[in-house]
């Protein structure tokens, strides 16, 4: 299929949500990703911040083929041994005792939700169901979960909107304590923002979160489903803080771009779901599961955490030292290889260029350029990665 046809065949059958660029990925190995032309190009978007072991690993490829060919689906009704062994490995890994499986982001998300308004409902007598969250969000598209993003541009159109949501200012702890009261069932966050700009908060806020939810009643989700599983230099990015949450979601990178998501909680809250509480067909399926495994078992014995700090670290250093001689940047920030590069305007010239020069980058807003490569980058990937994105910063005009 040549690419003309494969993009006049997109635009009329995929519904238009996305403002795609013009190339069609076919292939992908490690940090480098082909077009259907056959140009090559370092993949720094990792798949959206998605293959925390790079494209088609050896280990995720064959526990693929494996499971594929011994059992894919199951439904709840019966045990499966990746699900039992994958939520095992999740509760000995974090702070969580027990753990829901789904399918995405958003609806990990959902669960965490539901799973807090049954938990007040049980625990509270009075109505108690505020969620508060925080503006710049970003925690999904289904329709709870818009309603908790606090980005307008996300939730225009779909009104009304779910009740019970609230939004305050991000990385301000006097903001979330004017609004934290007796109805607010939970603080619902990201340790940084991802989508709304790699927005990493002050060394306090998480566990200023933690104090006014412990001195409330309400509970802490962590929604580490962009920051999970290494991404920060960390497994989770909350181990940063010296805290625990009382639900996280994880998703994106669990199984390396096969689609899961997962709901950890403490016994405490997790008690609140009963049978029939909450289900979901493919959640769980042995599948996934088992490809989860392989990603984090890989992850932790390859110990991708510290190589992610590490060469966050060089890569930071490299965008930071840009910086003097680029005046249209305004701000290097980020964690590990969750990375973000504030200009003085729209970066989306930035991106065209780099592309054209075979680098895939994303963005976080308008005005920022989103580096999120697999764990597994070497020095080489970042030396080029750096060396196209001066030339693309150095086609702007100033
Ligand atoms: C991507 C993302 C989601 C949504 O995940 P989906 O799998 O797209 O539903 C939610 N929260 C955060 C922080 C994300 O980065």
């Amino acid at each position: 299929m040549d690419t003309k046809t494969l993009m006049q065949w997109s635009e009329s059958y995929l519904m238009d949500t996305y403002a795609r660029y013009p190339l069609c990925l076919v292939r992908g190995e490690g940090v480098r990703v082909w077009d259907s032309d056959g140009k090559e190009y370092l993949d720094f978007t990792g798949g959206l911040v998605v293959l925390a072991l790079g494209h088609c690993h050896p280990r995720v490829v064959g526990t693929i083929q494996e499971q594929a060919a011994t059992l894919i689906q199951t439904s709840n009704f019966f045990h499966n041994p990746p699900a039992i062994q994958l939520a095992k490995l999740l509760a000995e890994h974090s702070f969580a005792d027990r753990i829901f499986l789904s399918n995405s982001g958003a609806e990990a998300n959902e669960a965490a939700l539901k799973l807090v308004r049954k938990y007040a409902k049980e625990t509270f007598s009075s109505d108690r169901y505020d969620i508060i969250a925080t503006r710049n969000s970003f925690h999904g598209r289904t329709l709870a979960t818009v309603t908790a993003t606090g980005q307008e541009k996300y939730q225009h159109g779909f009104e009304p909107l779910m009740p019970g949501f609230k939004h305050v200012p991000y990385n301000d702890l006097q903001a979330m304590e004017r609004s934290i009261d007796s109805r607010t069932a939970a603080v619902l966050v990201e340790p940084i923002q991802g989508e709304g700009g790699v927005v990493v908060p002050d060394d306090g806020y998480l566990p200023g979160l933690r104090k006014l939810c412990d001195e409330s009643g309400a509970l802490l989700i962590l929604d580490e489903i962009q920051t999970g599983m290494g991404r920060t230099g960390a497994l989770w990015a909350y181990q940063h803080s010296g805290i625990e949450p009382d639900i996280m979601t994880v998703a994106k990178a669990l199984a390396n771009g096969i689609p899961i998501g997962a709901t950890l909680a403490t016994e405490r809250v997790a008690a609140a779901f009963t049978r029939g509480s909450h289900g979901t067909t493919f959640g769980g399926n042995p599948f996934a599961a088992a490809v989860a495994i392989a990603t984090l078992t890989t992850l932790l014995e390859d110990r991708l955490s510290e190589r992610a700090a590490r060469m966050g670290r060089l890569l930071l250093g490299k965008l930071e030292a840009l910086k003097p001689s680029h005046p249209v940047v305004r701000e290097v920030r980020g964690k590990g290889l969750l990375i973000g590069i504030e200009l003085t305007r729209p970066v989306a010239p930035v991106v065209t260029a780099c592309r054209e020069q075979g680098l895939l980058v994303l963005t976080a807003g308008e005005n920022v350029v989103r580096l999120a490569p697999p764990l597994i980058v070497e020095d080489a990937h970042v030396e080029r990665a750096v060396a196209i994105l001066t030339s693309a910063l150095g086609r702007l005009a100033p």
